[in-house]
Parts: C-alpha cells; structure tokens; sequence
C-alpha cells in the first residue's frame, strides 16, 4: 500500500464536493490529521477547511500544498463529527458548509481554540515579603487584596477590583505575584429545590432512570412546572459529573431563567446566545469541548456544542420554530438533537404544552416515551377562556366594548393585561378612500401580486416587512392626488397609542420586534413594568419567556387571518400560539382570563380548543394530515430558486424536475400517493412570488416514506450544481421544510 501523502478537505464553499491538498512542508499525513483544522489556498485567497480523510496522490493530478494545521488534535472528531456528517448527508449539503455553520464564528475563521483554564492570583514569597514596604498606591492595595484572598479568580476579580489588571501587571514585573491554574470550583450547594408534586416526580424519576438513548415528551400544560423536572433531571446528571445541554427558545433564553439555573444546580451555567461575542461563543464551545462546562444552555445553534462527557440533552418548548434555520444550511436543531442523543447513548427530553404534531405522532407510535403534567404547579390554576363574538360591535382599535371593561376591571383590581396582537406596526395597510389604490412595496410586489407596506410611525412611515425597505406616507394619493388615505386595520402601535389614551393612568408597554432591540430589551421592559398595575401591548413576543404573576387578563384582540390561512401547518401554529399566550394568565394564585376577540367563533380550532384543550385540537389536526398525505405522514422537501426574472427560476427547476423524473423514469404525480412514489409539485412562483426584486420560484417533492425521497435527492442534488441554469439563480433546498413560501 503507497504510504498517505494527501489531505481530503471540507471547505466552507457551496460546492458539493471534497478536495484534495498536498500536505504543509513535512507533514506525512496520518488518521489523527481527520477532523484538525487546516488553512489553505483556494483560488486566489486561502481557506480554513477541515480534513475528511487522507489518501494517496495518484499522481494524476498536481496538488497544492495545504499551508498549516491550526489544531494539534482534532477540533472535531468522535460523535460530533459522525453526526456532522450524517447531517450534511441529510440535508444533501455540502459538508464544508455543514461545518461552517456548527463551529463558532471565531473558529471558522481560524482564531485558536480559546484558553479556559481557570486561574487563580497568589503573592509570591517576594510579594509577601515587599508587602509591608510597597508605596501606597494601586498595586499595593491589590497585593493587600491578594493577601487576604489568596488564589482570587480572574472573574472575581473583574467583579471586585475593577481595573485590576494594570496594577497586576506592575505587581508581576517585579516578581511579586503569580497566576496559576486551578481547579475547577467546586459547586456551591444547590439551592432553592422544590418539592415537586407527584406527576412531576415521576417525570423526573423517568428521566433520572434512563438508560441509554430515550426520548421522552414531557408534554405538560402551561406552568405545569416543566423547568423544575428539567432542573432535577439535570441535577442527576452532574450528580453522575455528564454534561448537560439546554435548547430553548431565542426568547425564552432570559437573565431570569438563566439565574434560575445558576440558583438551582450550582455550578457555572454557559448560556450560548446571539447576543454574545465571537470570542465569547468559541470560549463556550472551547469549555465544552474540553467538558469543563458541565451545564450548556442555548439557542438553535448551541445543539453542535461538542459534548464529550455527554448526560442529558433538553429541548424546552420543541414546537418552536426558531429551532429551524431559516436560511444557509437549513437544519432543525430539535431534531438534530434526536440524532445527537442517539447517537451518545443518552436520554433526551423534548418539553412543550402544545407539542408538534410531528412529536405527538411519534410519541402516539411509541418511539417517544410521553410524561404527562397536567396541573399547574404552585397552586395556580389554569384561567378561564371565553370566545367573544364581535361581529357587529363596535370596535375601538380593534378592542370591543367589553374587552375594554374588562381591562377597566382587571385594572383596577391591580392586576396586569396582556393584549395580544400578531402585527406589529401602527396599520397592516394604507389605503386611499377616495379611489381605492393601496401602498404596496415596489420590490416586493408582482403585476398580480401586491404587497401591503405596514404602516409605522403612527401613520408617518410605510414599511416592507418582507424586505425590509421603508420610506415616508406620501402626502397625498400618489394615484389620484386626494388627501383620503387611511390606515386600515390595527396593529400593536395603534393599540398602543390608544390604550395609553385611554388608559393614562396605568403604564401601556409595548413589545414587538420595533420596541424590543438588543439582548435585554424584553427584561427591561418587564422591569419597568414591576409587579404594578398596567397593560402589556405585543407580539407572539409575549407568548412565552417571563413569569408574570401579577397577570391576571390576557386579550387577544385578532385572530382571524390566521383561521383561514391556506399554509398547511397554519392551524398548529395558531393553536400552539393561542394557548402559549393564554397561558400567560394566572400564573400564580389569582385566577387568570382569556378573552378571545373574533368573528368567527363558530370555527373549528376555537370550538375544539375552547372544548378539548390543545391535544383535542392535534387529535383532529393529525387525522386531517393524515386524510391529506401531509406530514408527519409524508416527507417534504422544497427546492426554491430567485432570479432577477421569474423565466430563469422556473427554467431551473423545471430541469431539476426533469432529473428527478429521469431517475423515476416515468412523469410524476403532482403529489406522492400513498405507494412510496415520489410527487413533484410544481415548479411555479411561490406564495411570496417576489422578495426585495427578485423572482421566487419552488418545486414541492413529496414521499409517502422517508427514504424514496432521499434517494431521489441524493441521485439529483449534486448535478443541480453543474446546470448552466444553475448560474443564473440562487437556489436552496429545505428538508422538512416548515413553511412552503
Ligand atoms: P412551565 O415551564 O411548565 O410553564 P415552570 O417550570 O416555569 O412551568 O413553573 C411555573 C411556576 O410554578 C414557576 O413559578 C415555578 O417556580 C412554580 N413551580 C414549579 N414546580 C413547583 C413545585 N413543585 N412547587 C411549587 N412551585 C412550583
Ligand atoms: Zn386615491
Ligand atoms: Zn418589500
């Protein structure tokens, strides 16, 4: 056998294939080089790849030389790296990409692996012995300091003697200080634990006795007290010295909860958040990586954190679609997670009041094991719901005269009010009165397609909320030149500003995406609102994320767009959102009220949540999934293109499909039947079928099976890349997609 003397890479390219390098001067490849990272020339810059494999040149081809490793041991490699691979293999994406998208920002880019070690300040003998004669000044202040804490900790000293770090280093030049590395502190005790009640009990003691991978579905109602069987299971898990990791929510990742964490285990909780630094994501993984960092909690992305000593892996509120990528390598870490704790042999919990119907399908076929809480903990009980008919009443800002009473009351009993609206801006629309045109975005819309700007601003200000643009209200009608322009319909601005009239005596705070920026924005405006009477106006923002136990009426003012909404998954999304913001309300010991505003209160969804609760809801919603052939009872996966013309989106799809009927051999149906035949639907222009000026397009293929279809993708996906149509679009494939626009 030739001896190795070539290095296969994965390259953050969007290529489908690997390449080959001559290995940096005096290398001789060897397996240990899989998995360490590797910067190269590529064209005319260089790139940081990841070896794959190593091989022997067959001579055929001149290489060129790989510059230098960057790891000495592998930056990936075990079961993070087999699942890395499974993903890209799952998502017929390019591996290079795949790993580009899991490693933190700052490794990707070649910065070493961030140190995280701990250390510790001493005084050295010389620094003891200076101490008495040291001039009075910073560093002898420090050094008096260190003699009194001995071994302080870098962070608290950041924390106790700001600015320390010039005084130390003045103290070091001497000679008269030292660091070393310590240990890691051992845990404080864990405080404050509950006694869970019976159901939470045997949920906890379920999870505490797997063995091996198990998913479970702690499927428990709003403040059921899931977080305190994720707390205790949790606990076990470092009791045995594993790791744990945490998916939650963009929102529900809060300083509350994470102070909750801290408080109940112990040790140091990492939370990984798009908030944080470069450098501070790729210390976290770094730790880790390391399995230093025994308690991981983050968003979508934290689900690719290595996890070397690996126990538990939570996933709090699963149904939530933030934990699908939207954009790039579109993976759903939920799932990915699944894959994840198979694959390390441990147990995982998926935890939601409103499940997904992909999870209650696979709990119904036993392959999750489901724990049900289904009482609030605490003594709470869960509020009443009330339908409102409001046809024919009259409307202020979208709010009935009996809504308005019963926020006058709430009030005035000192409880708090959430008013629920899912359109953020002052008006979903303009209109003019006097000839009926519209203000619809130039970059957005089509010949038959408009798309509304909302209005912003109190009526100043138009914006797009598909491409972002935004420009003033024109003054008058630019089609007719009257001055009868009127924003139609409400959103959270205009509720707002009406609610803050009337109701000036209690503070009106909104939260939506316009009014809460920034990492801690959502905090702080429940800080300003406290404990006192006063009314919270907002978004599915709201839905989740912070106690409220002051909260005592929840209104929500529309609902109706989305009842009729043609997006097949759009009944669970409004379901799962009606009883995430309901559940707001009670949360403690009052009692809590639910008002729902609509026209349509004989509608199904409303008629069986009200009547049922949410599982009588998925009990229908999945039996009518599974009379339509859509998932949970099919595999999707959508194929888009966008181009500066619609022609050449739809003239590559329409060789996608051609490939994909080719390896059929035979036209397919527009939707796969119930034989594992594939059905390719379309491709046509999408829902949305123009975005910020350009084209979209998408082709729908469909299986009855999961593996029918990927084969056909794996056949098909890599030749995409070589279509001369190819070069004239941006194209993108969604696996499991979660919404077909
Ligand atoms: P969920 O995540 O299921 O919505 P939480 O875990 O946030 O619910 O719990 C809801 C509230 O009930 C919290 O304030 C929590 O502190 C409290 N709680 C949970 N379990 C218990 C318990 N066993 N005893 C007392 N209070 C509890
Ligand atoms: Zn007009
Ligand atoms: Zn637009």
């Amino acid at each position: 056998m030739p001896s190795a003397s070539t290095l296969q890479l994965a390259l953050p390219v969007p290529l489908p294939q690997l390449f080959d390098y001559s290995p940096p001067e005096g290398h001789a490849p060897q397996s240990g080089d899989i998995g360490r990272r590797l910067r190269v020339p590529f064209g005319r810059r260089e790139l940081v790849g990841i070896v794959t494999a190593i091989g022997s040149n067959s001579g055929q081809q001149e290489l060129r030389p790989a510059l230098d490793f960057l790891d000495a041991e592998p930056l990936l490699h075990g079961e993070l790296w087999q699942s890395l691979q499974w993903l890209a293999g799952y998502l017929h994406a390019p591996l290079g990409e795949v790993l580009a998208t899991a490693l933190p920002t700052a490794l990707r880019q070649g910065e070493p692996l961030p140190d995280t070690a701990l250390y510790g300040w001493y005084l050295s003998d010389s620094g003891e012995q200076a101490l008495a004669q040291m001039r009075q000044g910073r560093p002898r202040q420090l050094a008096e300091y260190l003699a009194a804490h001995p071994g302080i900790s870098e962070s608290l000293l950041d924390a106790q003697q700001p600015g320390w770090r010039t005084a130390m280093r003045t103290l070091e030049k001497r000679g008269q200080v030292e660091r070393r590395i310590m240990a890691a502190p051992t845990s404080s005790t864990p405080a404050n634990r509950r006694i869970l009640n019976a159901e939470q009990q045997s949920a906890a003691d379920a999870i505490c006795q797997a063995e091996g991978f198990q998913p479970f579905l702690l499927d428990g109602i709003t403040g059921s007290g899931k977080t305190e069987v994720y707390l205790e299971a949790i606990a076990a898990c470092l009791a045995r010295e594993q790791q744990a990791l945490v998916l939650v929510p963009e929102i529900g990742l809060t300083p509350q909860m994470l102070a909750r964490f801290q408080h109940r285990l112990g040790v140091e909780v990492h939370a990984l958040h798009s908030g944080l630094s470069d450098t501070e994501r790729a210390r976290v993984w770094a730790a880790a990586w390391r399995g230093q960092a025994q308690v991981i909690v983050g968003t979508r992305s934290s689900v690719f954190v290595p996890l070397p000593k690996a126990g538990l892996i939570v996933v709090d509120e699963e149904h939530d679609s933030s934990y699908k990528q939207f954009d790039g390598i579109r993976y759903h870490a939920r799932d990915f997670a699944l894959v994840r704790a198979k694959a390390l042999n441990i147990p995982v919990v998926l935890g939601s009041a409103t499940p997904s119907l992909e999870t209650l399908a696979n709990a119904r076929q036993g392959r999750f094991h489901r724990l049900r809480l289904s009482q609030r903990a605490a003594n709470a009980n869960p509020p009443a719901v009330q339908v409102m008919d409001i046809r024919k009443r009259p409307l202020q800002a979208g709010l009935s005269p009996e809504a308005l009473q019963a926020i006058k009351d709430a009030l005035s009993a000192g409880g708090q009010v959430l008013v629920f609206k899912n359109r953020r801006g002052y008006a979903p629309s303009l209109l003019c009165h006097d000839c009926g045109w519209s203000a619809h975005c130039p970059r957005c819309s089509t010949d038959t397609h408009g798309s509304a700007m909302t209005v912003h601003g109190h009526g100043r200000r138009l914006q797009c909320h598909h491409c972002g643009q935004h420009r003033p209200s024109p003054p008058a009608c630019p089609a007719c030149g009257g001055l009868a322009l009127q924003p139609q319909g409400n959103g959270t601005e205009r509720i707002e500003a009406y609610l803050a009239e009337k109701f000036a005596d209690f503070p009106v705070i909104r939260i939506d995406k316009g009014s809460t920026q920034g990492r801690n924005a959502l905090q702080k405006h429940f800080d300003t609102l406290g404990n006192q009477p006063g009314i919270l106006v907002g978004t599915q923002m709201l839905a989740k994320g912070h106690d409220l136990p002051n909260l005592t009426l929840v209104v929500v003012v529309g609902i109706d767009e989305g009842l009729y909404s043609a997006d097949f998954r759009s009944p669970e999304k409004l379901a799962q959102l009606l009883i995430q913001v309901a559940g707001r309300a009670g949360r403690a010991s009052k009692g809590g009220q639910v008002l729902l505003q609509t026209h349509h209160p004989e509608h199904w969804l409303l008629q069986t949540l009200i009547g049922g609760g949410y599982h009588a809801f998925a009990e229908g919603a999945l039996s009518e999934r599974e009379a339509t052939g859509f998932p949970p009872f099919s595999y999707l996966a959508l194929l888009r293109a966008e181009g500066r013309e619609a022609d050449v989106a739809l003239a590559f799809l329409q060789q996608a499909r051609k490939l994909l009927e080719a390896g059929l051999g035979r036209p397919a149906l527009p939707f796969h039947g119930a034989s594992s035949a594939l059905g390719l639907s379309g491709p046509a222009p999408a829902p949305h079928p123009r975005r910020a000026g350009y084209q979209r397009a998408q082709l729908l293929i469909s299986a009855a099976q999961r593996k029918p279809l990927h084969q056909a993708l794996r056949a098909v996906i890599p030749l995409l890349y070589a279509l001369p149509e190819a070069r004239k679009v941006r194209w993108s494939l969604d696996i499991d997609p979660l919404d077909l626009h």
